[in-house]
């Protein structure tokens, strides 16, 4: 029987160990996770209001039931000549192929301060966010440094709580390195009407305590914020020990190389996830994205290509959505920034449309729409949306335009489907009002 052995439990690897189990029935899938209790990267904000309790946020596939073995032990070494991994509770596991799935984590910022206790960083740790729970109880003030999505989520989640929030970040801007600036303002406009307060532009010098416990932030301005709980989230680094001590071809910041087909510089060895070095869709430049559903479409990939090559990685567009208070942002591929930042040429169309119709129908809420085309091939390129939390799923349908390399016309006469309570007006579909706009300004 023909031995596959997937480690990590995170979106990579469980889709990896789930896609291999349905195209290769034959063999024996195992996956290596590390952690007795994973939890589910995405939703870590969603512990501290939302959810309230971190077991209710943890990923539980049914892998018994899809015929896929476990075994829990941190992986410590690939013998690449014997094709086998050693884990640290001294287990062997044989391999016909191998697929790493190992990651990222947070990265220890050099900040003055940060070892002090209530600091915390965002890791995928069961055990530590336990503690970070607990440390929050009976907590006033809390200063997150970086406004980029996970700070933003947890800012929203502190101030539900009931928490004084303040978040810093270098940028102009919170969510700039996603969105553009008008949309960007749209989420922070959310934030402040909620009461946190944003120090953007600005850097935080050095974390400030007392009796080693945490007492505030100090900003590069001479500014001075008070807090009881500092939560530092900002930095990620791609976790390759595994790979790098292998003899695999990686690059310290970007990750494990790998071909179209998910291949690392061994051909029974692949790598998915952000441990991965990925390039973008577009320009076939490096990639630092790092993304839950990016991690799943390489594993889709992947696991599918482990003993015949099946699919091929165009490389990553970048499809995310957040949420701040009622106000949801979404966006797809390329915004004006990237594609200026790459001299890309490009259109844009905009409308702003009822998310139901007629616009009198209760609970009604107008969605911003900007569309990107390239001005050159009139190929989609990109999109951002804000408005009711129905913009997750209309920044998915651009998405998978983009893929398929839509241009202008198409795109305007996509064969949408529309309902009162659900959806857009027929007559005035945003995609395609947004795309007719981009039309006329070709
Ligand atoms: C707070 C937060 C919110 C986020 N929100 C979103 C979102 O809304 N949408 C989105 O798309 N993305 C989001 N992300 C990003 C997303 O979580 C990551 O891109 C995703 O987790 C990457 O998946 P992965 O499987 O590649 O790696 P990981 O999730 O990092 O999983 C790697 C796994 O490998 C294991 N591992 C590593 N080394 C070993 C070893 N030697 N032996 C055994 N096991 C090992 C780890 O323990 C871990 O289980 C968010 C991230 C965070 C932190």
């Amino acid at each position: 029987m023909r031995d596959v052995v997937v480690i990590g439990n995170g979106p990579g690897g469980s889709v990896a160990a789930m896609t291999a189990r349905k195209h290769y029935k034959d063999a024996n899938v195992t996956l290596v996770k590390r952690e007795e209790k994973t939890v589910v990267p995405c939703s870590i904000p969603y512990v501290f209001n939302t959810l309230g309790d971190l077991d209710k946020n943890l990923f539980m596939p049914r892998y018994d039931e899809m015929g896929i073995n476990v075994v829990v032990g941190e992986v410590e070494e690939i013998k690449r000549e014997k094709k086998k991994v050693m884990l640290a509770n001294g287990k062997e596991l044989g391999y016909d192929k191998l697929l790493l799935a190992t990651g990222s984590s947070s990265a220890k910022i050099p900040i003055e301060g940060s070892d002090l206790k209530n600091v915390f960083f965002v890791k995928k740790d069961y055990d530590y966010l336990s503690g970070f729970l607990k440390a929050v109880e009976g907590k006033k003030k809390i200063v997150i440094i970086g406004g980029g999505f996970i700070g933003v989520e947890l800012g929203d989640e502190f101030c539900k709580r009931g928490m004084e929030v303040s978040i810093v970040e270098l940028l102009p801007h919170c969510l700039q390195l996603v969105f553009d600036d008008d949309f960007a303002e749209l989420g922070e406009q959310k934030l402040r009407e909620s009461g946190i307060k944003l120090f953007t532009g600005r850097k935080v010098e050095r974390i400030i305590g007392e009796d080693g416990e945490v007492r505030g932030v100090e900003l590069d301005t001479g500014e001075r914020l008070e807090a009881d709980v500092v939560v530092i989230a900002v930095g990620v680094a791609k976790e390759t020990k595994l790979a790098k001590g292998a003899g695999l071809d990686v690059d310290d910041r970007m990750g494990v190389k790998v071909d179209e087909y998910q291949r690392t510089s061994d051909g029974d060895i692949f790598a998915v996830g952000d441990c991965t070095f990925r390039v973008s869709f577009f320009t076939k430049k490096p990639s630092m994205l790092m993304l839950a559903s990016i991690s799943a479409y390489e594993a889709r990939i992947a696991g599918a290509n482990l003993f015949e090559q099946k699919r091929k990685n165009e490389g990553v567009i970048g499809t995310f959505s957040t949420g701040v208070g009622d106000l949801a942002l979404s966006m797809s591929g390329l915004s004006e920034r990237a594609a200026k930042e790459e001299s890309i040429k490009y259109v844009v169309g905009v409308a702003e449309i009822p998310d139901k119709h007629p616009p009198s129908m209760p609970g009604m809420r107008r969605i911003k729409t900007k569309l990107l085309f390239n001005a050159e091939t009139q190929e989609i390129t990109g999109a951002q949306f804000a408005g009711s939390y129905v913009v997750g799923e209309i920044a998915n349908i651009v998405a998978i335009m983009i893929q398929n390399r839509m241009k202008i016309d198409d795109v305007a006469t996509a064969q949408i489907g529309t309902h009162p309570l659900l959806t857009a007006p027929p007559v005035f579909y945003h995609i395609a009002q947004a795309a007719e706009d981009a039309k006329t300004k070709l």
